[in-house]
């Protein structure tokens, strides 16, 4: 075991947390809407590496279930007068209307834990870490602080390590430090197949194929390093695809010489606009906050309620991309 990989900056406040969790006989862990590898991978792989420590606890992971995501694990169904009794703990998600379900309010208390800015602050223990490439590596380094008690198993490890490979994009993204791939290196020595996880998550539908050849045939970009797509209903429709599978064709864009910042809007069903934004430097979190949403500097997400404030998003990331 690596010791010399545990995360000392947080040490105090995870063995409270630790200890906090310990109090309690139930436990329903939350995650947010539209639930990525890591959003499901923290969720689920804290929930098996409480139910493996602690086998008399009552440990639920709820939330929508999304097809794509199924392999990773299984949502459960909780009765609703459960929560009076128990501990919400949420993952990877900043803030309160992001949070997927409605129960977690009946909780007598909440817990949090997420490595985005600070948006909301909610729950009685807060552990946020920004400098996490992931929601999950923060469970991993839970566990690596405290191996002779926490006891992570081969289905925990193989969560875990799904939600570090899809946050940081294969390792690719500015967040992965040496401490990322410390971690899942000791993951990676637990009995799970790191390529069936690599590979599912590599995998992508025929029309998801087509969608990508769109937005690298379409795809626009200006003087200034700005990237953008707009993908109509219209046009998913055709594909018979819905927003939870254009995920594919955010990082796409990426890869295009010139590149500093981009877009990819996705019109739903109600005619606004979801508004993903990707950066290589220049920060992108402040526009989507301004707009009404959030996330990191350099990946974050919000809404344009018509053509008129994509047009606006877009000036706001010109004028970032020039300054930068
Ligand atoms: P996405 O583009 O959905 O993958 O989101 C990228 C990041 O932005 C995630 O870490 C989200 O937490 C954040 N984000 C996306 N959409 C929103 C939103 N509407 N409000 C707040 N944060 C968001």
């Amino acid at each position: 075991m690596l010791l010399e990989t545990v995360n000392k900056k947080d040490n105090k406040i995870k063995k409270d947390l630790w200890e906090y969790i310990k109090q309690w006989d139930t436990i329903i862990i939350h995650r947010h809407v539209r639930p990525d590898p890591d959003a499901i991978g923290s969720q689920c792989g804290l929930k098996e590496l409480i139910r493996a420590t602690f086998p008399d606890k009552d440990v639920y992971a709820v939330g929508t279930t999304v097809d794509d995501l199924e392999y990773l694990d299984q949502m459960d169904e909780v009765p609703e007068d459960i929560y009076e009794q128990a501990l919400v703990i949420v993952t990877d998600t900043a803030n309160i209307k992001r949070i997927d379900g409605e129960h977690y309010k009946m909780a007598k208390q909440w817990i949090k834990i997420d490595h985005h800015p600070l948006d909301d602050s909610y729950g009685e223990i807060e552990w946020v870490n920004t400098d996490a490439s992931s929601c999950c590596e923060m469970i991993a380094d839970m566990w690596l602080s405290y191996p002779d008690e926490i006891k992570m198993t081969a289905k925990a490890a193989r969560l875990l390590y799904a939600g570090i490979v899809g946050d940081t994009n294969r390792f690719l993204y500015d967040a992965t430090s040496p401490f990322t791939m410390q971690i899942s290196a000791e993951l990676m020595r637990f009995p799970f197949s790191h390529t069936e996880v690599n590979d599912k998550m590599n995998v992508i539908k025929p029309q998801a194929g087509k969608l990508m050849g769109y937005a690298l045939d379409q795809f626009t970009v200006s003087e200034e390093g700005v990237g953008h797509i707009i993908l109509t209903k219209t046009l998913l429709k055709s594909l018979g695809m819905d927003d939870s599978e254009t995920h594919q064709v955010v990082p796409l864009l990426g890869k295009i010489e010139g590149v500093k910042v981009w877009a990819v809007f996705v019109e739903q069903s109600d005619s606004e606009f979801r508004c993903r934004l990707r950066s290589k430097g220049p920060v992108v979190n402040e526009i989507a906050q301004k707009h009404g949403g959030g996330g990191h500097p350099l990946a974050s997400g919000t809404h344009a309620k018509d053509e008129e404030e994509i047009v606006q998003i877009l000036k706001e990331l010109t004028d970032q991309a020039k300054a930068y």
